[in-house]
């Protein structure tokens, strides 16, 4: 089956069409700036050709026309017309406690993604638009919602609950949830198959480390816990967000600066972690080069973004009962070598020992040929599961 994969945030859409027979990418590419000036389209075929259009890109749906465009377009395109996408995959940030894996798009869902905008303001309403913008271009094309909530939907209580009042988590849904799910699934899943063995019989610990980061706690292929919750936000450090905090220092900040909620969740979200740290950049690879000019604030953001991911390791390996794999995934996870190796420094006693030339040459499996923990650099490729999952989903809803 042939699926488009769309992901729509605020203000962008990344899309990739995939052929899910042979798992190919056919094209992909990203819509930036949509209702901004400067909005732009940039399309990569399977073949390499490259083109970026520039154009007036008010909306989502918009957006929308201008990816079929280019997909049907003679000299970029890579299909003749619109029914040759024979389904959409959505990624969709929030499944609330409704959905434990993926779901047919249909008017209830929609109500249910609706009524879910609170516990994801940033993200749903982008990915409710994406879906409407495609009902209404692509009126026959079945549409699949994906969720990043879903792998750690069957997290156990000890794990999603809070110590907090057991009434608010019945009113208001709070409690942890997890993100990344996707990514964390996939990753752990190709772990397994590179061991030779059945995920079913493994305990790995997946690190997802890109702009957002989280590391979950996998046992027999189920993910056990994770280190986002109720929201994004908490958990390792990230590029802009805090992570784990003493709550009360929020109260304490708001009374000292007299800043509003929405002042504090900026602050938080969007001026914390490693731009906060370093006040060098949120961007890993500009704090590693502060690192190497001894910039003490981007040490310390080094120091600590690495020191929590070692924590959480060794939380969950506790958790699990032991260990088999731990795998990076994420830009920082993939790419940065100098993470890594801080992070499982000294970790022996875990049983995590590392090859530092496999490390520094990127290479796939990175422990070394003793490690009782197979430790793996694996390239995550969400939109492949979102495509798979459609395809299922979309099959089986036509027998
Ligand atoms: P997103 O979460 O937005 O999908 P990515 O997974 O692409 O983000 O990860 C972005 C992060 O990856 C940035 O902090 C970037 O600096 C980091 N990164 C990318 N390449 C490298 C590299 N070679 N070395 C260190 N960090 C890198």
């Amino acid at each position: 089956m042939k699926v488009l994969v769309l992901n729509c945030g605020s203000s962008s859409i990344k899309y990739q069409f995939i052929d899910t027979e042979t798992k190919a990418s056919l094209a992909k590419g990203v819509v930036e700036r949509i209702g901004m000036t400067g909005a732009v389209l940039s399309h990569t075929r399977h073949d390499g050709d490259k083109i970026k259009i520039a154009g007036e890109i008010l909306d989502h749906k918009m957006a929308v026309e201008y990816v079929l465009g280019v997909m049907m377009s003679k000299n970029h395109g890579v299909i003749d017309d619109e029914e040759d996408i024979e389904a959409v995959g959505h990624r969709v940030v929030h499944g609330g406690e409704t959905f434990s894996g993926s779901v047919l798009i249909t008017d209830d869902v929609i109500k249910v993604l609706q009524d879910n905008i609170e516990l994801a303001p940033l993200h749903n309403p982008p990915n409710i638009k994406g879906i409407q913008a495609v009902t209404r271009l692509l009126t026959n094309t079945p549409q699949v919602g994906v969720f990043d909530t879903a792998f750690h939907a069957k997290m156990p209580p000890k794990s999603y609950l809070y110590g907090i009042p057991y009434e608010l988590y019945k009113k208001y849904k709070i409690r942890r949830y997890g993100f990344h799910g996707t990514s964390h699934l996939f990753v752990s899943q190709q772990a397994a198959e590179k061991m030779g063995k059945d995920i079913s019989e493994l305990k790995i610990i997946t690190a997802h480390l890109g702009n957002g980061c989280s590391i979950a706690a996998i046992k027999n292929g189920q993910s056990i816990d994770t280190s986002m919750g109720f929201t994004p936000l908490e958990g390792l450090l990230m590029g802009t967000r805090s992570g784990d905090l003493d709550p009360h220092l929020i109260l304490y900040i708001m009374g000292k600066e007299g800043l509003s909620l929405h002042e504090a969740s900026t602050l938080l979200n969007k001026h914390s972690g490693l731009i906060g740290l370093s006040g060098e950049s949120s961007d890993m690879r500009e704090v590693l080069a502060a690192v190497k000019d001894e910039q003490r604030r981007s040490v310390y953001a080094f120091e600590l973004f690495c020191y929590r991911i070692k924590k959480y390791i060794g939380a969950y390996t506790a958790a699990l009962g032991g260990l088999d794999a731990l795998v990076f995934t994420g830009g920082i996870g993939e790419n940065s070598s100098e993470v890594r190796a801080e992070v499982c420094r000294d970790i022996d006693y875990l049983g995590i020992q590392i090859d530092n030339l496999k490390n520094e040459n990127n290479e796939e499996l990175i422990s070394v040929n003793s490690s009782k923990v197979q430790v793996f650099r694996i390239s995550t490729n969400e939109e492949l599961v979102i495509a798979l999952d459609t395809a299922e989903i979309v099959s089986e809803s036509v027998h």
